[in-house]
């Protein structure tokens, strides 16, 4: 069922076995995946069925340190930040869920083995080919449209598969109405959360023509997204999962640098493109071996041709000429590096005095990325530099050598992450392996700020992921209750 609490009447109390409060990709996923395992469901959507709704202005908030988006980055109506997302997708490497030198706090605490299942079905709901991400699959090697990179050296190529994209909202609109397990709602805001010392009893949510209900649920799954998700904890008299300081903290979104331009073969194309029937983004990184050697970052790289085909080398380029390429053959490309970022307990969400319009905290984001931040990610630069210049497939020029001053915003994902982080112990973290928050036995989060670390790949597939996974989950509790 499909409702809206401003054109039906809202009843006192709403009930399921599980409460799921968000209605973008996570809280869609969770409550979908649970229906159709057959566990009652209420899910609640605090925007319209086809808009924002008069509840828009909740999503204003400021940031301090770095300056960040933090209303324009998010959409609040059913399908939630989908409604404009880009599509990208790719899981996360396997390296990315491991502990490293340069970290002050754990990884993950899960292995990316224990999601590749989630991660195959995560591919259907983003309705992308469930064929894996393995570059050699594409048949792209030899056709000049990627560099030939023989296994083994320090970068290789890979890709992201691009969704439609998939509009969540839309996509699975008629699903939602026609469950017979699933009651969602719209148009309402979850505002508080009534706890005893180790339970959420209920949730209290209004409408913004000031309807209000209440809402028991066995167990509830918070998935508004990675800043309202530790907005609501803050604003709770007992925060849930704070044991340690951490809900709100350790913000990250992945972050963009243009350092230089390549001089390379004309006609790669590290960019969007259909090939055989599936639209991919083909895209450099550093191999395992050379992130580990030398702590650095992982990250992917993107080239954009700048220079119409054929074209002479520039002049400053000519005595660097790259064996084996012909004059009229070469091709200027910005480089751009899309860098992970590392997550820092002082890159935090705080909350305000000012209230909204529904009696809610504003939050404050602090994102904490300093100039000198960049420089691990300017050092990779640096080796792909030496590495396209000893393998003579393109010369690279720098053209921006520092970090971006502080007053400025670089290029950003819009990728709320690590504010809710998930741990192996409750020092480390907000929520243990399978999503629930650590002080609490009913209250579990499906959303990009479980991730306690980013990679480079955008957030939607392993947010889809974890929230399939999370929905097996809640339905095995019940059916060995049963
Ligand atoms: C311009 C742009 C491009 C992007 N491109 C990509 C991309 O290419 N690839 C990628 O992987 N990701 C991309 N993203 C990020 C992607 O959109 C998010 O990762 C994804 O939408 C997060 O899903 P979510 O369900 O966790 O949160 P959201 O999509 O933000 O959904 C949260 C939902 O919760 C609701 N809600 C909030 N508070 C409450 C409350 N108190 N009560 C009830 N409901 C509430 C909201 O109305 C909203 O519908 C992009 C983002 C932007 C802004």
């Amino acid at each position: 069922m499909l409702r809206s609490a401003l054109t039906e009447s809202l009843p006192v109390a709403l009930e399921a076995q599980v409460c799921v409060v968000g209605g973008g990709p996570a809280g869609i996923v969770t409550a979908l995946e649970l229906a159709r395992l057959g566990v009652a469901v209420v899910l609640i959507e605090a925007g319209g069925k086809d808009g924002p709704g008069a509840g828009e202005t909740s999503y204003a908030g400021s940031s301090a340190g770095r300056p960040y988006p933090v209303q324009g980055s998010r959409l609040r109506w059913l399908g939630g930040t989908s409604n404009h997302w880009g599509g990208w997708v790719r899981p996360l490497d396997p390296t990315d869920f491991l502990d490293k030198p340069a970290l002050e706090l754990p990884a993950w605490p899960i292995r990316h083995a224990d999601l590749q299942p989630w991660y195959e079905l995560a591919d259907s709901w983003c309705e992308v080919a469930t064929q894996g991400y393995e570059f050699g699959q594409l048949g792209l090697e030899g056709t000049g449209r990627v560099f030939d990179l023989a296994a083994g050296k320090d970068f290789q190529n890979g890709f992201f598969r691009v969704s439609p994209p998939t509009r969540f909202g839309q996509r699975y609109r008629s699903e939602i109405a026609e469950s017979s397990a699933l009651d969602c709602w719209t148009d309402l805001t979850v505002v508080e959360m009534i706890q005893s010392a180790d339970r959420v009893r209920q949730l209290r949510a209004v409408s913004t023509d000031g309807a209000e209900t209440r809402i028991r649920a066995d167990h509830f799954v918070l998935a508004m997204g990675g800043l309202e998700v530790p907005r609501l904890l803050l604003a709770q008299s007992e925060v849930p999962g704070n044991q340690s300081g951490l809900v709100g903290a350790c913000f990250m979104d992945h972050f963009g640098i243009r350092p230089g331009r390549l001089l390379a073969a004309g006609g790669l194309m590290y960019r969007m493109f259909d090939w055989d029937g599936q639209t991919i983004i083909p895209m450099l990184r550093p191999a395992a071996q050379l992130l580990a050697g030398e702590a650095l970052p992982n990250a992917c790289i993107m080239l954009a041709a700048t220079r119409p085909e054929p074209s002479l080398p520039p002049v400053y380029w000519s005595n660097q000429a790259i064996s084996g390429l012909e004059e009229g053959e070469a091709m200027t490309y910005d480089v751009v590096f899309i860098n992970e970022p590392v997550p820092d307990p002082r890159s935090r969400i705080t909350l305000v005095d000012e209230r909204d319009s529904f009696g809610l905290p504003r939050l404050q984001l602090h994102w904490q990325l300093p100039a000198d931040s960049f420089q691990p990610a300017l050092k990779l630069v640096d080796r792909f530099r030496h590495f396209v210049g000893q393998e003579a497939i393109g010369r690279f020029q720098w053209l921006q050598r520092a970090g971006l001053p502080e007053d400025q915003t670089p290029g950003i994902g819009y990728h709320h992450m690590g504010t809710t982080r998930m741990s192996a112990t409750p020092d480390a973290g907000v929520t243990d392996p399978n999503c629930r928050i650590w002080d609490r036995e009913n209250l579990y989060v499906a959303s990009s700020s479980l991730f306690p670390t980013a990679g480079y790949a955008n957030p939607t597939l392993t947010i889809c992921a974890l929230a399939s996974r999370l929905a097996r989950h809640l339905a095995d509790k019940f059916e060995q209750q049963s």
